[in-house]
């Protein structure tokens, strides 16, 4: 068996100039011969050259992770036997964590602090499901009479997982580790703009022991083999994350063959400072809470709030502290801030900025594209505080997706619940305080799916992750997700010893 598979992937080194697709356990050429560049956008230059699949490819990728979950072995292995494959994968992983750090720098432009802590929790990821699955089960319900109820979980099915650029090895963890745990076969579409790390990640798991077709990963348009897993009968589930108005089409067209759905989609998360916080690890907190990963994560806090009293004191810490973020090598250990993904998202970023200028706020730091010296040809946006803003302005009211705060005062718990609560999303928010009932008072009012106190970090394994409102809807990353790739068989017997004649006849 292990023989068999060894011929088909033979391994290759983590870095290198072409990524193929993967579909039913082998690496393959698009059928269309198309390939695509992926760049490093903090130097502007090409990383690799990637295939592209297809809707031919994607058509394959359907076939094999169909005939994988309905004729495989996976589904209906045992399921210490699947835990221990994702204890493998994570050890092989752990065994290339500094190949897949420089991989996923190179192919997002990210700083290495962010990318090692993403790389460590894709790891952490599998083998967190490692575990749970092995305590996700059913369920023996009580009844009335010689009956009896017992409930099973059994995998959904056949999964496309559609993925953005801004976290590429993390978000392909959060999709893969629990549906595959579960049982499921999955089909990946990595982000065009950042396809090495979960290509990688697919030959991983071959290499680990998940039998063919239960694991493909076809990196291509998403508006072509994206939308045709969507739209695909024999797909049974459709996981995505990603922007709002793309999870808003996808379900409209997973409703006509009624795929499960789960969405993790944009946010506006705010970040809330009382009169009582710690000032310096509510600036600190704050800092990282926007400007980590530069900005660009669903859960960013972007809408900081701070109670008038303490507005100036808190405001001066945090222009200083903004001030002194360090761009440049993102190899570098003391690079705070990296790269944006691409010139179009600086131009949006910028758009932005420019909106809220014409609107009267007022730019306290940052405010334009920054030069970085070294990495001309990249793109760089400097961490920028907006001030004078309020709930009409467009910066105020849309995810902008880049390095980029606008800060408003409050008076009282009660208006700040208002101001927070008046965004059409709710992913994540943060509150500062020392105080534990005002803390759990405000807790409870968010209307978020992720509330962080006196803590800067939204994401570990095992903890509930996603949104309310238009954020999108179920969670990753804790022991419910595996609830969302499984569906609950109920089996109901009769034991009783004489025979049931309903009818009476
Ligand atoms: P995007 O919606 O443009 O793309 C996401 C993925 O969907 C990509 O793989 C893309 O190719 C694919 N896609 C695009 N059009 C499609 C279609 N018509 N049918 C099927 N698939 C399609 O988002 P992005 O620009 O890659 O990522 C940024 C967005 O993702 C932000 O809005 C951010 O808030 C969100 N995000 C959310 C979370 C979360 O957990 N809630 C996490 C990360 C990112
Ligand atoms: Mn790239």
């Amino acid at each position: 068996m292990s023989t068999v598979k060894d011929k088909k992937l033979e391994p290759m080194e983590t870095k290198r100039e072409f990524y193929q697709l993967i579909i039913n356990g082998e690496r393959t050429d698009s059928t269309t011969g198309g390939t695509f560049t992926t760049y490093n956008p903090a130097t502007g230059e090409a990383v690799a050259t990637v295939a592209k699949a297809s809707v031919e490819d994607a058509e394959k990728a359907v076939k094999a992770a169909r005939t994988a979950f309905d004729f495989g072995k996976w589904r209906t292995s045992p399921v210490n036997k699947r835990s221990r494959t994702l204890n493998k994968i994570a050890g092989i992983m752990r065994s290339r964590f500094n190949e897949l750090v420089e991989l996923e720098i190179l192919d997002t432009g990210k700083s290495l602090a962010a990318a090692q802590g993403q790389v460590m929790q894709a790891i952490e990821d599998f083998e967190f499901y490692a575990g749970a699955i092995v305590s996700h089960r059913g369920s023996v319900n009580s009844m009335p009479g010689a009956f009896q109820n017992i409930t099973e979980k059994e995998p959904v099915g056949v999964c496309a997982q559609i993925i953005p650029w801004n976290y590429p090895l993390m978000m392909a963890a959060w999709k893969i580790a629990p549906a595959i745990a579960a049982g499921c076969s999955v089909i990946v579409k990595p982000a065009s703009l950042t396809p090495l790390t979960a290509i990688v990640l697919g030959e991983i798991c071959i290499e680990a022991g998940v039998p063919e077709g239960v694991v493909n990963i076809i990196p291509g348009a998403g508006s072509e083999v994206g939308n045709y897993l969507v739209e695909h009968p024999q797909v049974d589930k459709v996981a995505f994350t990603g922007s709002t108005p793309i999870g808003k089409d996808i379900m409209a067209k997973a409703s006509q063959t009624l795929k499960r759905v789960t969405l993790e989609l944009g946010g506006k998360s705010p970040n809330i400072v009382f009169e009582d916080a710690d000032i310096d690890a509510a600036v600190d907190g704050s800092l990282f809470g926007i400007f980590y990963n530069s900005g660009q994560s669903c859960e960013a806090r972007s809408r900081l709030y701070v109670n008038e009293n303490i507005y100036d004191a808190f405001l001066e810490k945090f222009i200083a502290k903004t001030k002194m973020l360090k761009m440049g090598n993102p190899f570098e250990k003391d690079t705070h801030v990296g790269a944006i993904i691409d010139r179009k998202q600086l131009e949006v970023i910028d758009g932005y900025v420019q909106s809220a200028i014409e609107d009267g706020a007022v730019i306290a730091a940052g405010g334009k594209e920054a030069s970085v010296e070294g990495y001309e040809n990249g793109f760089w946006y400097e961490p920028t505080i907006i001030t004078n803003v309020n709930h009409e302005m467009k910066a105020v009211r849309e995810e902008i997706f880049g390095p980029v705060v606008v800060v408003m005062k409050f008076r009282d718990e009660k208006e700040v619940i208002g101001l927070a609560n008046d965004s059409e999303y709710g992913l994540g928010s943060a509150i500062w305080t020392k105080d534990y009932g005002r803390a759990t008072r405000v807790s409870k009012q968010i209307q978020a799916g992720i509330v962080m106190v006196n803590c800067p970090f939204s994401a570990f394994p095992g903890t509930p992750f996603g949104g309310y409102k238009q954020s999108g809807f179920g969670r990753e990353l804790c022991v419910e997700t595996l609830d969302l790739y499984t569906e609950t068989k109920s089996i109901i017997s009769y034991y009783g010893g004489r025979p049931l004649n309903p009818f009476g006849i």
